[in-house]
């Protein structure tokens, strides 16, 4: 057998035909840039992320990146953020002339731990970047609480976690905006690059949408630098089909990570954490092993996809050296980099296919 860690053909092929006329209706048209199909997606987006506005953007890196350069953060600032997230996360405080803080995360949900961030904030700290990894989302009380103490911007990078839920509330809604990711690997994944940024604050929202057009308002006429940020009318038609499947897909996947959590109970496979306070939508599903390396081998061997999300902490970088940070200074971050795995979890796994991944790992004991 053989079990990919995602196979995005088993999902194409139900929502095909529908793809294909969304896609056909845009080009028929021939409204290549923005249009009613952007600010539709824009508006539901908004309704289901319980957030007032949103706007559509080319990435999830560029939701990250507008939504700083909108914020006004730029050289000198501060930016307090988990080590252990992808790059983009990261790199886009970089990009924009700032300073990445990081904070170690905690160990049992990966999530950047909100008791290191006040002792990391000084007169330069402009924002927080809270990262809701896997599908769940960060502790978003007490990041509130210090965000307010010191007037902090709070950028949740949402990139993996569309939908998910902490108390109740819906990831993107608590902050002063939420970034999402459409990369054909996130739970709403498009045919291309796409992202969102949402926000309840208008005046953001009005800054964020000029933005994405190099600053320009009206046309031609450029009160801030901004940058070509445009999502495309072909990457929201075809989330717009996918969009009425999310939580459906979504589901699927909690039903999985169930499947697997009754397999590895018991065994040396440290399933993963879902706080109760939580709605995660297990937009990867990591365990922790023992061994980890051996592990990724015999899955390769018997033909089933694994990734190691994420293998380098970001504090530990080539790129970021010159920010001075050493092994050891983060070291739960340093310690999930090399324990974690993530396997195959998209909604159309068959039980088979989860049993011969789940025994994969389990013969590891014995060998
Ligand atoms: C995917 C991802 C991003 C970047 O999104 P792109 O659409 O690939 O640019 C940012 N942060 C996190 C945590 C992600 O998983």
């Amino acid at each position: 057998m053989q079990v990919s860690l995602l196979d995005l053909k088993a999902q194409y092929a139900t929502i095909k035909d529908e793809v294909l006329a969304a896609v056909s209706e845009v080009l028929e048209s021939q409204r290549c840039i923005g249009g009613p199909k952007v600010a539709e997606l824009e508006e539901k987006i908004a309704a289901i992320s319980d957030s007032r506005f949103a706007v559509g953007v080319s990435s999830g890196t560029d939701a990250i990146l507008s939504c700083l350069m909108s914020l006004d953060i730029s050289t000198g600032d501060e930016v307090i953020t988990t080590p252990f997230t992808f790059f983009a996360t990261v790199g886009c405080i970089a990009r924009i002339g700032a300073k990445p803080v990081f904070v170690d995360i905690e160990p049992k949900t990966f999530n950047i731990n909100p008791e290191f961030i006040e002792p990391a904030v000084t007169e330069k700290t402009k924002a927080i970047m809270p990262v809701h990894l896997f599908g769940q989302m960060a502790d978003m009380d007490p990041i509130m609480e210090v965000a307010n103490k010191y007037n902090l911007a709070v950028i949740e990078d949402a990139a993996q976690s569309i939908t998910s839920m902490y108390k109740g509330r819906k990831a993107g809604s608590i902050g002063t905006a939420g970034c999402f990711s459409f990369f054909p690997s996130k739970n709403l994944g498009g045919i291309g690059d796409g992202g969102m940024i949402v926000t309840n604050d208008e005046q953001l929202y009005n800054r964020m949408k000029i933005m994405r057009n190099h600053g320009a308002n009206p046309k031609y006429y450029h009160k801030f630098v901004g940058g070509n940020f445009r999502l495309d009318p072909i990457q929201a038609a075809a989330l717009l089909v996918k969009l009425p499947h999310l939580d459906e897909w979504s589901e699927g996947r909690r039903r999985n990570a169930a499947y697997y959590d009754k397999k590895f109970a018991g065994t040396f496979v440290q399933t993963p954490y879902v706080s109760s306070e939580c709605v995660t939508i297990y937009n990867q599903y990591c365990v922790r092993v023992p061994r980890r390396d051996e592990i990724v081998a015999h899955l390769k061997e018997k033909n089933i996809g694994c990734a190691i999300y994420y293998p380098v902490p970001i504090h530990l970088q080539e790129c970021f050296s010159y920010l001075g940070y050493k092994e050891g200074d983060l070291p739960e971050a340093e310690k999930a980099a090399k324990e974690v795995i993530a396997l195959p979890i998209y909604p159309e796994l068959t039980d088979e296919m989860k049993d011969y991944v789940a025994d994969a790992i389990l013969e590891v004991e014995n060998i």
